[in-house]
């Protein structure tokens, strides 16, 4: 139900954590996040409190400058660790969080089903993720064309953060029906589910509109529609204290 990315020249993990606590108001049932290190994938999930994952993640390898975080409302498979996010696709090379659901994702799922793709959740997310998976395999690798294909066949309401292992210091996001806001940083952008996480780190956010996709860098900020046209980002300034 709420989600938090990092992607700059800080440790990410404090950061996300940190901001899923400020999303605690919303409610969940878990919470996970996926750190890119060295074009490798750590994650760790647990169902319960953010407090649970941190007692989890004691000890663990954590470092990592790109990150991305989420705490979620079951709607599709039971709360439990293996349902909570973020997923990974099958070939491992690609972690999603969702925020959301994905309407038809019982006929997308029998369709990779019949293609052979083996499921480790009950989620509608992991679903969605081996469509893009599937198309990405398909068209040599590029993850941001794979989003946009897999987007035009969803029917749902998504706010969607992924990070693939290859290509470390990005984060793609898309959304539509489910808040995303960006923060801009020097040298870092933070996304999350509404202001509360950003505001101590930057006042200059985007809300990202719906149909759209953000290719987040440290540096960069791409906001592009369905159709592969960039779209000026609005920065809005914010006036709230903490
Ligand atoms: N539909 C997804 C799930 O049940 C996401 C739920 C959420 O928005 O937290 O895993």
């Amino acid at each position: 139900c709420g989600i938090v990315g990092y992607v700059g020249t800080k440790q990410a993990y404090p950061i996300v954590v940190k901001g899923l606590k400020r999303l605690e108001y919303r409610g969940y049932d878990s919470a996970g996040i996926a750190l890119l290190n060295n074009k490798q994938i750590n994650l760790y999930k647990k169902k319960g409190k953010v407090a649970d994952l941190e007692e989890f993640t004691l000890g663990k390898s954590l470092e990592g400058s790109t990150a991305i975080g989420h705490t979620r409302w079951a709607t599709h498979g039971e709360p439990s660790d293996r349902n909570a996010h973020p997923h990974l696709s099958q070939s491992g090379e690609i972690a999603m969080i969702h925020n959301g659901i994905i309407e038809n994702y019982a006929s997308l799922k029998e369709d990779l089903l019949k293609k052979g793709y083996q499921f480790k959740s009950d989620t509608d997310t992991e679903v969605l993720l081996n469509f893009i998976e599937d198309i990405y395999i398909n068209n040599g690798g590029n993850l941001e064309e794979a989003l946009r294909v897999a987007l035009k066949r969803v029917v749902g309401a998504y706010c969607i953060l992924l990070i693939e292992n290859k290509n470390p210091e990005t984060i793609i996001a898309a959304r539509k029906g489910s808040p995303l806001v960006i923060g801009i940083g020097k040298n870092e952008h933070f996304l999350a589910s509404d202001a509360s996480p950003i505001i101590e780190y930057t006042k200059e956010v985007v809300y990202v509109n719906d149909y759209e996709i953000a290719i987040v860098k440290p540096d960069e900020l791409i906001l592009k529609n369905l159709g592969n046209e960039k779209q000026t980002p609005f920065i809005t300034k914010l006036d709230i204290e903490l």
